[in-house]
């Protein structure tokens, strides 16, 4: 049957766009391997990876049998006093590839609610240590952790929405974005303003949270590892927890299973979604210290108070389950090795065109950042007329394509995107 895109157009909301004037959508009838196919047919190779979550491509044969399978014995059941083995043996997998100070599972809905979660366990935590008053968090600007409220008052301030929703938000301390490139020198300097806010305030603060070494959503940045070593040695020095938000990294996206890896440096917390089910449903992860969950159930409540509906959801965890062993079983370091060669030779040239402002790389993440906002409808029809699809925003242009893409495909795929931003 057609899609009815009048029907579209008149109820249904699509992010970040408006319900009167919305920018053009394109039907997708199916996807398969690294493409998605239109609905008049157009194949277009896929550098998104439907945001960072489908490293194994689409309609993979190991993804759809677990699902299959799952769905015959059933789909979900209440976690709320009953467990299954899904559950069970995605935490065993995911405690085996974890930093070794994780030692608790908690399965939730989706990133931002990972990201909500990770937020009342360092408040929690505190709670029940005795010390109450330690019940806000610090970040760096340039962050992303997503939509939901908590979630929201650690983004970046510009770009996170302040402006319209800060009069209701808690306030957050904020402290710069660390300069030093991932694969630059590392300046001093970018962790003093963290070591004052921390010296002032750290009676006040339950946790730092962010992105480790990739700033995603937030500006697309890679900062130098050094800067997490530094943290986590403040963090220990006040007594501040430490949560690592790795929904958008984890899963070998940077060149290491996780990005906490580069540093060497083990979070309190960690919130882990997105690749977790290789794209195929939504479904997120806080993993957690033995310290911190013991600490929670050690004081009154004695529980966690945190318990979502759709909690560990069998079928999510059986998808998990699979999508996380076939990326263990695969020659991952090599694809993602290989990827990061042919995206920095290839997205080179654009480094030299006069609207850009720079080219970086990291693992299978390939940024163009422009000097000017692009006109996201005019782009986002050339870049299916050249037959991918690349969904920039702001002033980045960038690509974090399924690891199963073809040298071929990538190729297609980073010509586009050099050729385009010329024509801006
Ligand atoms: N944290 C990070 C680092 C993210 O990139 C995102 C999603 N872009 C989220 C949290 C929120 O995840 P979700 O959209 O699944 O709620």
């Amino acid at each position: 049957m057609d899609i009815d895109f009048a029907f579209d157009r008149d109820h249904l909301w699509h992010p970040y766009t408006s319900t009167t004037d919305p920018l053009p959508v394109y039907g997708v009838s199916h996807a398969e391997g690294c493409e998605l196919v239109l609905d008049d047919g157009t194949r277009l190779i896929d550098g998104m990876s439907s945001w960072w979550c489908a490293i194994h491509g689409y309609n993979h044969p190991v993804l759809n049998r677990a699902a299959e399978a799952q769905i015959k014995e059933m789909s979900h059941v209440m976690f709320g006093g009953l467990t299954h083995r899904p559950a069970v043996e995605l935490g065993k997998l995911l405690l085996g590839i974890a930093p070794p100070s994780m030692d608790k599972i908690f399965y939730a809905d989706s990133g931002s609610v990972a990201v909500e979660v990770a937020m009342k366990m360092a408040v929690q935590y505190n709670f029940a240590a005795g010390r109450p008053e330690k019940n806000n968090f610090v970040t760096i600007r340039r962050g992303y952790h997503g939509d939901t409220w908590n979630a929201m008052s650690v983004c970046d301030p510009v770009t996170g929405m302040h402006s319209l929703f800060g009069s209701a938000l808690p306030l957050r301390y904020f402290v710069p974005s660390p300069s030093s490139r991932f694969d630059g020198e590392w300046d001093r300097k970018d962790i003093l303003p963290l070591m004052e806010i921390l010296e002032k305030h750290h009676d006040r603060i339950a946790a730092l949270i962010l992105e480790p070494v990739v700033q995603g959503a937030g500006g697309m940045w890679f900062y130098h590892p050094e800067y997490l070593r530094e943290a986590a040695r403040l963090c220990r020095e006040h007594d501040i927890l430490l949560i690592f938000d790795e929904i958008a990294t984890g899963f070998g996206r940077t060149g290491k299973l996780f990005a906490w890896e580069h540093a060497g440096v083990e979070p309190d917390i960690m919130c882990i979604g997105k690749a977790l089910t290789g794209g195929y449903m939504t479904f997120s992860a806080v993993l957690a210290s033995a310290k911190v969950a013991d600490t929670i159930s050690g004081s009154e409540p004695r529980a966690f108070m945190h318990g979502p509906t759709f909690m560990g959801n069998p079928l999510a965890c059986a998808v998990a389950k699979a999508s996380t062993g076939l990326l263990l079983a695969s020659d991952w370091q090599n694809r993602v090795r290989s990827i990061c060669t042919q995206l920095k030779e290839e997205l080179s040239p654009a480094a030299h065109l006069p609207q850009v402002a720079d080219v970086r790389v990291l693992g299978t993440i390939g940024v163009v950042e422009v000097l000017k906002p692009v006109d996201m409808a005019r782009i986002q029809k050339r870049f299916v007329e050249e037959g991918v699809w690349v969904r920039p925003f702001g002033r980045l242009i960038y690509v974090m394509p399924p690891y199963i893409i073809t040298p071929e495909q990538l190729s297609r795929l980073t010509h586009a995107l050099v050729k385009i931003t010329g024509e801006l």
